[in-house]
């Protein structure tokens, strides 16, 4: 493997990702400016993650005045702001505890962890596995990798890590095929994003909760993309009706600032005592004065009220897209501001089309592209963001002149 002479590269960063040949230097709630002037209208949000836009100045403030006294002292030692957020999350949502990492996979990690332990603590350490479901996307870790079970991930890798069961989403009868010796759990998403912004009905979700019950299995939400408001309500799990025992939150936790958490109940996390998980930088100083921020912003009296007022606004006027260029875009899907645009033409066509009007947007399965917006932007934007997709379609519809007298 040893090499003589280095071989002349473009680039350093290793090629996992398939980058657009764009730079941004500055962002402003909404907008992107990049390097070369031009401002974008951002519904990337960071793949979801900048919920509150970019540079909120209570994000920024809070990021600046911790960074001045003090980023890392390691988990050691009690940290007070990260008390203080485990018990806002907790007091918002079914859990009672949190256990802070550092992106989603880990936190998908200490998930499927915690539903093991919670197994063999009670007394079945022969159930192991948890279904999962068709179209998933849990994460890029070898554990995670497998829960989703994507092939095209998976190859290349070894033997994928043992333990998950994959049926299709809303199969009710296949899932109750999966429940075996063996099973410890089920894990969903409350929505699928990466998969094409996909959700079974609410009945569904009952239906597990109920199976969770009557078989002693543990119910785990994968909120890593829908959870922080993305679909309306803090989290996505409030509008199923039923509540999970474990949930794995990140992308908008901290508003640009990467963390990730699990919450569990205190039943499912009975086995995780002192030594049976852990991080270094897990819940530091930065993150967690970053994650109090956001929920300082999110948790103020109106602020879901207006995200679904907005979230309204924009699908309606989705809609109006889609029956103005049926060749070009056949369905909107989703919930708050997690919405995809089915398309016609091949969705990387349509991101790309959009890019060039300044409009930037994110594929995803199914022939999806996604538009998440961040959860803050105004109704103005939104028309701004319409009237660029309208143009994007014309240019990629195959029938302009039928369209012109509308
Ligand atoms: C993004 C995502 C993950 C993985 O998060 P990373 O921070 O990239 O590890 C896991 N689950 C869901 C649902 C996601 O959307």
């Amino acid at each position: 493997m040893s090499q003589t002479v280095k071989p002349h590269l473009e680039s350093h960063m290793m090629p996992v990702f398939a980058r657009a040949d764009v730079a941004f230097e500055r962002g402003e709630g909404a907008w992107l400016i990049a390097t070369d002037g031009e401002r974008y209208l951002d519904f990337t949000s960071g793949v979801a993650v900048n919920a509150l836009g970019h540079a909120h100045p209570h994000l920024v403030a809070a990021l600046q005045a911790q960074a001045a006294k003090l980023w890392h002292v390691s988990n050691l030692f009690t940290i007070p702001e990260g008390e203080r957020l485990a018990a806002r999350l907790c007091e918002a949502s079914f859990a009672d505890v949190a256990f802070f990492c550092n992106s989603g996979a880990e936190a998908m990690e200490a998930a499927i962890k915690l539903a093991r332990k919670f197994q063999a603590v009670n007394g079945r350490p022969e159930r192991y596995r948890l279904i999962t479901f068709e179209g998933a996307f849990h994460g890029r870790t070898l554990a995670t990798l497998a829960a989703g079970g994507q092939q095209k991930y998976l190859e290349g890798f070894g033997p994928r890590v043992d333990g998950f069961d994959q049926v299709p989403l809303g199969d009710l009868d296949a899932v109750k095929k999966a429940i075996g010796p063996h099973t410890a759990g089920i894990l969903i998403e409350p929505w699928q994003g990466e998969g094409g912004v996909r959700a079974a009905e609410p009945m569904f979700f009952r239906a597990l909760r109920q199976l969770c019950d009557d078989h002693k299995l543990v119910l785990v939400f994968d909120e890593v993309q829908t959870g922080m408001g993305r679909t309306g309500t803090l989290f996505a799990y409030e509008k199923t009706g039923v509540e999970p025992d474990i949930m794995a939150l990140a992308k908008a936790l901290g508003g640009g600032f990467p963390m990730g958490a699990c919450l569990a109940t205190a039943a499912a996390a009975a086995g995780m005592t002192p030594g049976t998980h852990g991080s270094t930088f897990g819940g530091n100083l930065l993150a967690v004065a970053t994650a109090n921020a956001v929920l300082d912003v999110m948790l103020a009296p109106g602020f879901f009220e207006r995200v679904q007022r907005i979230s309204v606004l924009l699908k309606q006027k989705l809609a109006s897209i889609v029956d103005r260029y049926p060749d070009v875009v056949s369905d909107v899907r989703g919930d708050g501001l997690l919405i995809g645009l089915k398309a016609v033409v091949p969705a990387g066509d349509l991101v790309g089309a959009l890019r060039q009007e300044k409009l930037l947007t994110v594929g995803a399965g199914e022939n999806v592209v996604r538009l998440l917006p961040p959860l803050v932007v105004t109704e103005a934007e939104i028309d701004d963001a319409v009237s660029r997709l309208d143009r994007a379609c014309a240019k990629l519809s195959r029938a302009p002149l039928r369209r012109e007298a509308v």
